[in-house]
């Protein structure tokens, strides 16, 4: 048995069906239908036994052939041989529809096993049962509308129409007029019912026209609409027919109940389920695709994101090694800092920095290794293996990584060099310094092979491109550092003989005096004067002046051995010496050797008043400073000494004011 869970169909059936004795008059039966609001009437005997069915639509056949009803009992005129259904054959929708079909009947007793009534089953009844099934959701109006309207117009009697609804076997008549552009507009509908209630009130059927008792005009409804709006609309107003319009409004068609329920022929059924199966089946595999789709988006999601985590992660890492390795602008330091920071990073066992130089004189800059490992680095016959490195390998900014340096088929010279090393497996990224191949990242293992990650290989590389900037600055830094210096010796330097200057003696006066102070050591000074130098000047020219104030200065350094000794030129053809930690025999040796050098010069003054060649006077002064006493102070005791070496006649040295030597 077909059973189709979405129609109950038992539920469809009245168990009260509106029965009345075969025998009472039409004319009371037509009050209890209308009273009722029934479409039909069962002739019952008083056995229970079915002996008849009478219905709107009989009414209407009579009513058309003419036969005048009024006291004639019922059975004579309802129609005898009444289609039943079985009770055990209810669930059988097939069977039920195509006996409703089959009679064209829309009243379906109910019988049970031994012929008794047991309810009856009308279209109204099914319709009620409808759900909001995809069935009725998939059909459109105009797919089961009735397309031929059967229209009259409003001064058509009321037998006219029973008429032409017997002959068409049609329930109702639109009644319609035409409006202005020439297209029929319904004003009113007369259906079975009507004609019913036109009998029940006696009226002349043959006088009364349509306008005077026709229903509203059916209510409308478009045609695309679903049959589950038909049916829900239907239900809502209580009317068992719609009119159906196009998108014009104009009439297309008529919609009733037996349209609703024709629809629901088995075929028909069957081809909507299937057609709904398959669509079942598009909808899954579409939904598949998309499910996939989705999958798919959601798994690039998750890669993407850990991608990006790890890119994050990466860039944290790389940029904190990168700011530890340029933490320093000398580049000892920072080979030291990569060495280290690559080998925690990549968690290797060895991490060296190879640094080319011309005719293969590289070395290897910096090393670190876990405490297992013994260092490269100063082992000569490693390192020259190191030296027969191919740099051209590494000129195109390529990594080299090697998982085992023992596998079979190594035919680079280079892995062959690095195997040489003990390394089982490296990874080596070239250094670039000002895009000149500067040397090689290495990173080693010694005890086992290693898959290089491709993280580990990207990380390197960036790495030693920090590396190249480092080395680059720290290149620039020690090129500023130079030319600071030379500033500062320019700024402190005497342009003529190259001795310090004035202001750099002031300084260094000044801190050899605290010095002295906090030692308590003696602090020697000498002012030193060229003689007669006016008149060289005079006698041999500028120029030859200079030259000889340039041979006094280099005479004078000669003579001094300390790194903290310093001779400056004071001025003019007047010199000063710093002396820390110097006794009066000590500076007196020195003033002594000074002059003495100069003499050695013999550098000709035919106009000098003292020798005839340059000579100096010298005045030499040290003191144990207290911070009583001032280094003007000291200046101003050695230029009083330099002043009594003149007066005594010069090319001599005098010691705080005390003439000690003096030449002949
Ligand atoms: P005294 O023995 O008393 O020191 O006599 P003097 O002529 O050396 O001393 P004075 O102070 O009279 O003259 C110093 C001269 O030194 C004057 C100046 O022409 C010369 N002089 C100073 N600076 C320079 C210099 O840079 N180059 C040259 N060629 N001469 C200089
Ligand atoms: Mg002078
Ligand atoms: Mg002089």
């Amino acid at each position: 048995m077909t059973k189709i869970p979405m129609f109950e169909l038992e539920e469809a059936i009245d168990r009260q069906p509106l029965t009345v004795a075969p025998t009472l008059p039409v004319a009371q039966v037509l009050a209890v239908m209308e009273r009722q609001h029934s479409s039909y009437v069962l002739l019952m005997e008083s056995n229970q036994t079915l002996v008849g069915i009478f219905t709107e639509r009989d009414l209407v056949r009579l009513t058309a052939i003419g036969i005048t009803i009024t006291s004639t009992p019922i059975e004579e005129v309802a129609t005898s041989t009444v289609t039943t259904i079985q009770e055990s054959d209810i669930y059988d929708v097939i069977r039920t529809l195509n006996l409703f079909r089959q009679y064209n009947v829309r009243h379906l007793p109910v019988v049970n096993a031994t012929h008794q009534l047991i309810g009856i089953m009308t279209y109204e009844g099914i319709r009620r049962l409808l759900k909001p099934i995809d069935l009725l959701r998939l059909w459109r109006v105009s797919e089961v509308m009735v397309k031929s309207i059967i229209c009259a117009d409003r001064y058509q009697s009321a037998l006219s129409l029973a008429e032409l609804m017997s002959d068409r076997l049609i329930s109702c008549v639109v009644i319609t007029e035409k409006d202005p552009s020439g297209f029929p507009k319904p004003i009113g509908l007369v259906t079975e019912r009507d004609i019913l209630h036109l009998q029940v009130q006696g009226a002349d059927l043959s006088q009364t026209i349509a306008a005077d008792f026709m229903g509203s005009p059916p209510v409308f409804i478009q045609a695309s609409d679903t049959l589950w709006q038909a049916n829900q609309y239907m239900r809502a107003r209580k009317i068992r027919r719609l009119l159906v319009v196009d998108e014009r409004n104009i009439m297309v068609g008529l919609l009733t109940q037996t349209s609703l329920i024709h629809m629901i022929d088995p075929v028909e059924a069957t081809l909507t389920i299937e057609t709904l199966q398959q669509m079942v089946g598009e909808r899954t595999v579409a939904l598949d695709a998309a499910n996939e789709k989705l999958e798919r988006k959601a798994l690039e999601r998750k890669r993407a994101k850990a991608a990006l985590q790890q890119q994050i992660y990466r860039e944290r890492l790389v940029n904190r090694t990168a700011q530890r390795i340029r933490e320093s602008l000398q580049l000892d330091e920072i080979l030291v800092t990569t060495v280290s920071e690559v080998r925690q990073f990549l968690k290797a066992e060895r991490v060296l920095i190879y640094r080319f130089q011309p005719n293969q004189q590289g070395a290897i800059a910096a090393e670190s290794t876990d405490s297992n490992q013994t260092l490269i680095q100063g082992n000569a016959e490693l390192e020259a293996i190191l030296q027969e490195i191919d740099p051209t390998f590494y000129s195109c900014d390529r990594i080299h990584s090697i998982p085992d340096l023992q596998a079979q088929g190594l035919e680079l010279t280079n892995a062959t060099l690095l195997k040489r090393l003990q390394l089982r497996a490296s990874l080596v990224a070239p250094i670039f310094a000002q895009e000149i191949l500067w040397g090689l990242l290495i990173v080693g293992q010694n005890s086992q092979p290693r898959r290089w990650e491709k993280l580990e290989i990207d990380l390197l590389k960036q790495l030693a491109t920090q590396v190249g900037i480092a080395i680059q600055q720290a290149r620039l830094y020690a090129q500023l550092a130079a030319a600071n210096q030379q500033l500062l010796r320019l700024a402190q330097s005497d342009g003529l003989t190259g001795l310090a200057n004035r202001r750099h003696f002031d300084q260094c006066l000044d801190i050899e005096w605290q010095r002295a102070i906090r030692e308590q050591h003696p602090l020697g000074l000498i002012l030193i004067d060229i003689d007669c130098f006016k008149q060289f000047n005079d006698t041999y020219g500028h120029q030859a002046g200079d030259d000889c104030l340039k041979a006094v200065a280099t005479a004078l350094t000669q003579v001094i051995a300390r790194p903290a000794d310093l001779v400056a030129r004071y001025g003019g053809e007047e010199f000063v010496v710093i002396l820390p930690n110097t006794n009066e025999q000590g500076i007196l040796q020195i003033a002594e050797s000074m002059r003495s050098a100069v003499q050695q010069l013999k550098i000709p003054h035919r106009s000098s008043s003292v020798c005839s060649s340059v000579s100096l006077s010298l005045g030499a002064v040290t003191w144990v400073p207290t911070p009583h006493k001032s280094p003007e102070a000291l200046i101003g005791a050695a230029d009083q000494a330099l002043y009594q070496a003149k007066e005594l006649g010069r090319n001599r040295v005098c010691l705080g004011g005390v003439r000690l030597l003096e030449t002949t």
